[in-house]
């Protein structure tokens, strides 16, 4: 591991001044959140910012005080970036309002990973393809193709793909999208607010990057619209084994329910595309329908309609059609 100078920042000004005066000296940059994933990507040597080198300094960010909290009144929530995923999912608050978000949370990794991770890094991670976190030229490290399209494509995507075919890592994006969360960032020029769609950038706009960050904007909160008394809301993850990995399939579903008949759907998958994906046909079918198997039935099939899959990966098109059907059942019967 490349030998780097750790910089504790103690407001949001002081971490964006701090990158930006190692950039202007040359140096390359980056945040720290839990460093559960930036570390592991320094031990590999693996390129976290697609551009620059390994990094010569890191900006810690749980030092900035109050960024790990959650702030509620009787409309918007605020949710900090270094709040960990342990704490966010047992926030009550957040538990009580946005359940999607705290089950997202809880279906992360490990209890030990939970502890220390934020809901910034795991926003923000890097995605986990073989040939990315393997040292490959990709165009996640700033290379020129994606070894997947002929390769070992199992886990990647069937949605949004190319010219790299990565399914965005995290499991609270598709519930912060879901939710329809607006993303802080603080940078050089101040703080702007963006929309899910706005944050996450698909490959055929910048195939390097999986979001809008400048390698000196740090992604400070996160802003919850308040949620009206018959909205409810869940998450369902597949993996690969029982715990500790990314989701093959995940769905983030919020309902908005009149008893049986649902006024207002959003789902948005994980594991299958570049960014967390809205199916917006599937949404569609919900809305002002009594909510019968038939009906999330054909939610789930209009679900996959789009979906491309590569040479390995078609069995994800129907365990994303089953997860979603089961998804919009299970919750729209749930009261
Ligand atoms: C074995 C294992 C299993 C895992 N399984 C899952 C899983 O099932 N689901 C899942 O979602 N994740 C999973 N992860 C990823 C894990 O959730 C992330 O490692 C963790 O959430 C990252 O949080 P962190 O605070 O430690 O981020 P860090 O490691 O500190 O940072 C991660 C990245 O985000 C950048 N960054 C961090 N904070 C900010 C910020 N506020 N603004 C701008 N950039 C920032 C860093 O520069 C870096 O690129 C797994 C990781 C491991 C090691």
């Amino acid at each position: 591991m490349k030998a780097f100078t750790n910089q504790n920042a103690r407001t949001l000004d002081e971490a964006v001044s701090l990158a930006q005066e190692a950039i202007s000296a040359g140096q390359s940059v980056s945040f720290a959140g839990g460093g559960t994933d930036l570390l592991q990507l320094m031990k590999d040597r693996v390129v976290n910012r697609p551009g620059s080198a390994e990094p010569d300094v890191l900006v810690h960010l749980t030092t900035v005080e109050g960024l790990d909290q959650v702030t509620s009144g009787s409309g918007d929530t605020t949710v900090g970036g270094m709040i960990t995923l342990s704490a966010l999912a047992d926030n009550a608050v957040v538990r009580g309002r946005f359940a999607v978000l705290a089950e997202a949370a809880e279906s992360v990794a490990s209890p030990q990973i939970r502890n220390v991770g934020t809901l910034g890094g795991n926003v923000v991670q890097r995605p986990w393809c073989w040939y990315y976190r393997n040292g490959f030229p990709c165009f996640k490290a700033g290379g020129d193709q994606c070894y997947s399209v002929a390769g070992e494509n199992q886990l990647h995507a069937i949605f949004g793909g190319g010219p790299s075919f990565i399914v965005h890592p995290s499991d609270l994006a598709p519930a912060l999208v879901a939710l329809d969360a607006t993303f802080r960032v603080v940078g050089p020029t101040g703080e702007r607010t963006l929309s899910g769609s706005d944050f996450f950038v698909l490959p055929s706009q910048d195939a390097s990057h999986e979001n809008v960050l400048a390698d000196d904007e740090v992604l400070a909160s996160v802003v919850l619209p308040a949620q009206g008394s018959g909205v409810r809301s869940t998450y369902h993850k597949v993996m690969d084994r029982d715990a500790w990995t990314h989701a093959l399939v995940s769905a983030a579903v919020v309902l908005d329910m009149d008893g049986d008949v649902c006024r207002e759907a959003q789902i948005v998958l994980g594991g299958v595309a570049p960014i967390p994906w809205r199916v917006p046909e599937a949404e569609s079918l919900l809305a002002g329908q009594r909510v019968t198997p038939e009906l999330a039935r054909a939610v789930g099939a209009a679900a996959v309609a789009g979906a491309t899959p590569l040479s390995k990966n078609a069995y994800k098109i129907p365990l994303t059609r089953g997860v979603v059907e089961r998804t919009v059942l299970t919750l729209a019967t749930s009261a």
